[in-house]
């Protein structure tokens, strides 16, 4: 199975949607570079989230806070002292892993909840956990390996603060909780969202764009009554699932919701879930969604010393609001989306890939091909292209015979591709009939059909549904 994402890390090279990172330096490992169609891709996962979680949601709100942030803020939190992993060396070959990881890939996800270190070092020697590189099963003692990236404010090596790249947007989130409410004066409940780079040190990187160092989050943290918050838990995993499914597209059973267990749930939390999908390599997270209780404001209140109550002007109560949040990876979705939409197909005597692309994922709506690439078609071709351009990202091919430009649309998961011929123009022995009009081809079922190019835009509006 681990060959679908070997082709599809090929398919993504070949057609321009992700390079490896620094590749004319040999490389950095683990880090990746979106070309001209993975850019428009992410564009459109993160306003397609916006859309559904901030602008379209008359009780969400956006924000846009900064990377690097005031060193307390991750004292508060608890990403300084407690955001570390059990990091274990096998003795044989010295190779580096998350205890944890090698653990959860054996025995579930959750395995390690609550296990101190000295715990997790018996649990590797009981289950004999061998190393994924030399397959051996001796290993060091678990050591604290915090993730968060630490660089320097000031001009002088040596001499600046020590700062730590966000590994997480949502703190940027409760930190402006107080300016939000005296300022936009919103009511609970209320939430707000973000997207972002986050940054962790992650030691077992891998899977592709699965586990990178250098991420972008997409987070929503929901602020409501003391009391309220499982509703709103429910109602949020609800909200992301039927999301994925009915907005976007992904197959109902590559996905579950894993809810965890008591022992599993984090001190603060009161309910936590994680969206799965099963991907080539297995299960794996997409989505958490956690109620926090109202553990991370209280922090901050008593860190900063700055109240961060809400005062019900109906109720005439205060408190400290409880928060719910849905946190997702936007390349972590871009690889479901791959993943979901990636199918080399057998037609009668030949094969083609596709990518099934919901068309408001897909990143290029609609190519216009000529048949030939002089007189009257050309200049109907691009004339046609000029105006689709003004409403959606439309790409004009015309090298190569019509077959294999259908198969590099297909691979790029165009929805629609659009032929103008003789027949368009009137040129040559044209069907008088036929005499304005385009050949549409629709990607999945490869059909084709004549449309009058004074329908064409409507028509495809209606078809793409965006
Ligand atoms: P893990 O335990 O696997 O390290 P996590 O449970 O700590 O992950 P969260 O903190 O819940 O992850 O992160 C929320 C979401 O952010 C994840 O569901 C995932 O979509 C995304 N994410 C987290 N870490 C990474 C990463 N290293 N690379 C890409 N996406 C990530």
């Amino acid at each position: 199975v681990q060959d679908a994402l070997k082709d599809i890390i090929s398919l993504c090279k070949r057609r321009g949607f992700i390079f490896p990172g620094s590749e004319i330096y040999d490389g950095l490992a683990n880090t990746w570079d979106y070309g001209p169609y993975g850019v428009e891709l992410k564009r459109n996962i993160k306003n397609l989230w916006w859309k559904k979680f901030v602008t379209s949601r008359h009780d969400v709100l956006g924000l846009d806070s900064s990377i690097l942030l005031n060193p307390r803020v991750w004292k508060a939190s608890g990403h300084v002292g407690n955001f570390s992993d059990p990091l274990v060396d096998c003795l044989a070959c010295h190779e580096r892993f998350r205890a944890d990881q090698l653990l959860e890939e054996k025995l579930g996800e959750g395995c390690c909840a609550g296990k101190n270190f000295d715990e997790v070092h018996q649990m590797m020697v009981d289950n004999k956990i061998e190393c994924p590189t030399c397959g051996k099963t001796d290993w060091t003692k678990p050591r604290a390996f915090n993730l968060m990236f630490q660089t320097e404010i000031g001009v002088i090596e040596g001499e600046g603060n020590k700062v730590y790249l966000r590994p997480e947007t949502a703190q940027g989130i409760f930190v402006d909780f107080r300016n939000i409410v005296d300022n936009v004066r919103p009511r609970i409940p209320f939430g707000v969202g973000q997207i972002g780079k986050s940054f962790r040190n992650e030691i077992t990187p891998g899977n592709f764009i699965f586990r990178t160092r250098e991420f972008e989050q997409m987070e929503l943290e929901f602020f409501c009554e003391p009391g309220t918050e499982l509703d709103w838990y429910n109602f949020w995993r609800k909200y992301c699932f039927e999301w994925l499914v009915n907005d976007l597209g992904v197959k109902r059973e590559k996905l579950r919701l894993r809810e965890h267990a008591k022992e599993e749930l984090s001190h603060y939390s009161n309910g936590t879930t994680d969206v799965e999908y099963e991907f080539p390599f297995g299960w794996g997270e997409l989505w958490g969604i956690a109620s926090r209780t109202n553990y991370d404001l209280t922090q901050h209140q008593n860190e900063s010393k700055v109240k961060q109550e809400y005062i019900d002007p109906v109720q005439n109560k205060r408190y400290i609001p409880y928060v719910v949040e849905p946190s997702l990876g936007v390349e972590r979705l871009l690889l479901v989306l791959l993943c979901n939409a990636y199918e080399v197909e057998k037609l009668e005597n030949d094969e083609r890939t596709v990518l099934h692309f919901d068309p408001k994922v897909a990143p290029v709506k609609v190519a216009v091909l000529p048949l030939v690439k002089k007189g009257k078609v050309k200049e109907k071709a691009e004339e046609l292209y000029q105006k689709l351009l003004n409403r959606w990202n439309v790409e004009y091919d015309e090298t190569q015979s019509i077959g294999k430009r259908y198969r590099r649309q297909d691979e790029l998961g165009t929805p629609f591709c659009v032929t103008v011929d003789f027949d368009t123009v009137g040129e040559g022995e044209s069907d008088p009939a036929k005499l304005g009009y385009v050949t549409v081809r629709e990607r999945d079922s490869m059909k084709q059909e004549l449309v009058a190019i004074d329908k064409l835009e409507a028509y495809l509006f209606e078809k793409l549904g965006c």
